[in-house]
C-alpha cells in the first residue's frame, strides 16, 4: 500500500490523490442496488492524459487493478470498487476540446456531462442526440462506457452510433488511437465499437471524437392514456408498421404513473392502465401528432392529448425522465431490470413481467422506451424482509429469462456490470463468451482494468 501511494504521488499533483478512507469509501460503489462493492486503496482524479498514463503504468507494474469511474450514475455495478483498487474517476478531465459545425463533430474529455455538451453544441445550431435520463449527471466516458441510450433513440439510435474516434490509454500506459474524424472510414478492424460498451474493462477513454446532427424542430409530445399495457403494445407497432418515425415513444404503467405524481405532483391521470408519450420533432409535429393519435384510438386509447406547446411537452419529458427515481420511493428498495426485445413482442414482455409479479407477489413498475422495445421493471420490495428479498431475486431473474425467451437480450442500455454477469454467459453462449474472454486478454493481458465486470 505505501509502496503504491508513493509512485502514485510521484507523478500526481498532491490534489489529484485521495487516501482518506472516508472519502474513498464514498467511490465504492455507482446506483444500483445489491452489487457487490469493494474498498479501494485510493481514488485518483487526473486532469491530464499522463497522469492516467501514469497511474496506468503504476498499476502494470504493481498489479493492482483499476476501476473507470463517471459520475458512478450505473444503474448495474459496472462502476464498482473492487477491493484494494485504484479508483481513477475522470470526472476533472471535463473539457469539450472543439466542436465543429462542418466535420459536424465535437471532441471532448470523458468527464464532459451529457447535458453539458448537449447544450454546448445546441448554441451552435447543432445536436448531440444520446439523451440518458441522466443526462444532467452522467458523463460522456460512463456513456461510452454502457453504451447508453436514453428517450431519442428510436429515431436517433444509441451512443454507439455516435463515437467515431477514441484515444484510449491502455492497461500497460501505452496510448491507442481509434477510429477517425471523418464522415467515413473503413481501415481496419473496427476498434473504436468494440470500447463502447466495453465497461471499463479494456482501456480508459481520454478523448472521444462524437458525430453531430443538425438540430432539429423543437418536438411536440401527445399523451395517449390506455385500459390496458397490451393496447399501448398494440399502438407501438401499428405506429412502427405505417412508417412514422417518433423522436420519442415512451410507455408507463399505472404504477410508474402513480408515482410519478406521488414524487412530484405531475398530474398525470391515475386512473389510465397505461400512458404512451410519442413524439416527433419534424417540420409539422401537430399533423403527425394527429395520424398517431388515430392510430392510437384504433388500438383502444381513451383519452388523446397532444401537448399544446413545447413547454407543456418538456413537462410530460420530465414526468417520464422522473419515472426511476419515483419507483424508487415506491417500497426501501429497488432492482432495476433492463431487458429489451424485439417491438412486435413488447406486449408479450410486458403482461409476463405482470404475472411474475402476481406469482411472486411483488409490486413491479414497468417503463419503457416502448419504440425500442427496451423495458425497465422495478422490481420494488421491503429489503429488511428476506423473503421478499429472495422474491424479488427471483422475479428479477425470472424477468431476464423471459425477455431472452421472447428473442431478446438481459440488457438494453445499462450493461452487465456485476449485477448480470451470470445472465451474460447464458445470452452469448459458450463459443461467444470465449472469444470475448479473449479479446479481453489481448486488451488486459494482467487482469487489472475493472476486474469481476461482465465475466
Ligand atoms: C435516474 C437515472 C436514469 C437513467 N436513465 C438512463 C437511460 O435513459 N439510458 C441509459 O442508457 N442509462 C440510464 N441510466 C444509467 C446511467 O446513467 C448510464 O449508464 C450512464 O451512461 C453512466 O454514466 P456515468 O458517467 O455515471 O458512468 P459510471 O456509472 O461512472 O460508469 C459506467 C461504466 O463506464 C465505465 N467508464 C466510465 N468512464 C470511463 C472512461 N473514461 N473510460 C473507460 N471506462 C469508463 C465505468 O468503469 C463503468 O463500467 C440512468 C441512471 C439513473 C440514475
Amino acid at each position: 500500500m505505501d509502496a503504491l501511494l508513493e509512485r502514485l504521488r510521484a507523478g500526481l499533483p498532491a490534489e489529484a490523490l485521495i487516501t482518506d478512507p472516508d472519502v474513498t469509501a464514498s467511490y465504492a460503489h455507482d446506483m444500483a442496488s445489491f452489487c457487490d462493492a469493494g474498498t479501494p486503496a485510493a481514488v485518483v482524479l487526473p486532469r491530464s492524459v499522463e497522469e492516467v498514463q501514469h497511474v496506468m503504468r503504476t498499476a502494470t507494474a504493481l498489479r493492482v487493478p483499476v476501476v473507470p469511474q463517471g459520475a458512478r450514475t450505473g444503474l448495474s455495478g459496472a462502476a464498482n470498487a473492487s477491493d484494494g483498487c485504484i479508483v481513477l474517476s475522470l470526472v476533472k478531465m471535463d473539457r469539450i476540446l472543439e466542436i465543429s459545425p462542418v466535420d459536424r463533430i465535437a471532441v471532448v474529455e470523458p468527464g464532459v456531462v451529457n447535458a453539458t455538451l448537449s447544450r454546448a453544441v445546441g448554441e451552435l445550431g447543432l445536436y448531440y442526440p444520446p439523451d440518458p435520463s441522466s443526462w444532467e449527471m452522467c458523463t460522456i466516458g460512463g456513456n461510452i462506457g454502457t453504451a447508453s441510450g436514453g428517450l431519442c433513440c428510436v429515431k436517433y439510435g444509441v451512443t454507439a452510433e455516435y463515437v467515431l474516434g477514441l484515444e484510449v490509454v491502455l492497461a500497460d500506459g501505452r496510448l491507442l488511437n481509434t477510429g477517425r474524424r471523418t464522415a467515413k472510414g473503413v481501415a481496419g478492424y473496427d476498434l473504436t465499437r468494440l470500447f463502447v460498451g466495453s465497461e471499463g474493462s479494456l482501456g480508459i477513454v481520454v478523448k472521444a471524437v462524437l458525430a453531430l446532427r443538425p438540430r432539429p424542430p423543437q418536438q411536440l409530445v401527445l399523451a395517449a392514456e390506455f385500459p390496458s399495457a397490451a393496447a399501448a403494445c398494440d399502438a407501438v407497432c401499428r405506429i412502427m408498421e405505417r412508417g412514422h418515425t417518433p423522436s420519442l415513444l415512451e410507455l408507463m404503467d399505472r404504477t410508474t404513473v402513480r408515482a410519478v405524481n406521488a414524487m412530484a405532483s405531475m398530474g398525470l391521470p391515475e386512473s389510465t392502465k397505461a400512458l404512451l408519450l410519442c413524439a416527433f420533432d419534424t417540420p409539422d409535429p401537430a399533423a403527425d401528432l394527429a395520424a398517431v393519435g388515430e392510430l392510437c384510438k384504433a388500438s383502444g386509447a381513451t383519452e388523446v392529448v397532444p401537448a399544446d406547446d413545447v413547454a407543456e411537452s418538456e413537462l410530460l419529458l420530465q414526468a417520464r425522465r422522473s419515472a426511476l427515481p419515483a419507483l424508487e420511493t415506491v417500497k426501501s428498495a429497488t432492482m432495476i431490470d433492463d431487458v429489451c426485445v424485439p417491438r412486435s413482442r413488447l406486449g408479450a414482455m410486458i403482461e409476463g413481467t405482470a404475472a411474475i409479479a402476481e406469482k411472486f407477489g411483488l409490486t413491479i413498475g414497468v417503463c419503457a422506451h416502448a419504440g425500442d422495445g427496451n423495458t425497465h421493471p422495478v422490481v420494488c420490495f421491503d429489503h429488511t424482509d428476506p423473503d421478499e428479498s429472495r422474491r424479488a431475486r427471483a422475479s428479477f431473474d425470472e424477468i431476464m429469462a423471459l425477455g431472452l425467451e421472447l428473442g431478446g437480450t438481459i440488457t438494453g442500455e445499462h450493461g452487465v456490470g456485476v449485477l448480470k454477469k451470470e445472465w451474460l454467459a447464458r445470452e452469448l453462449g459458450e463459443v461467444g463468451l470465449e472469444l470475448q474472454r479473449g479479446i479481453k486478454s489481448a486488451f488486459d493481458p494482467l487482469g487489472l482494468l475493472n476486474p469481476g465486470k461482465l465475466f
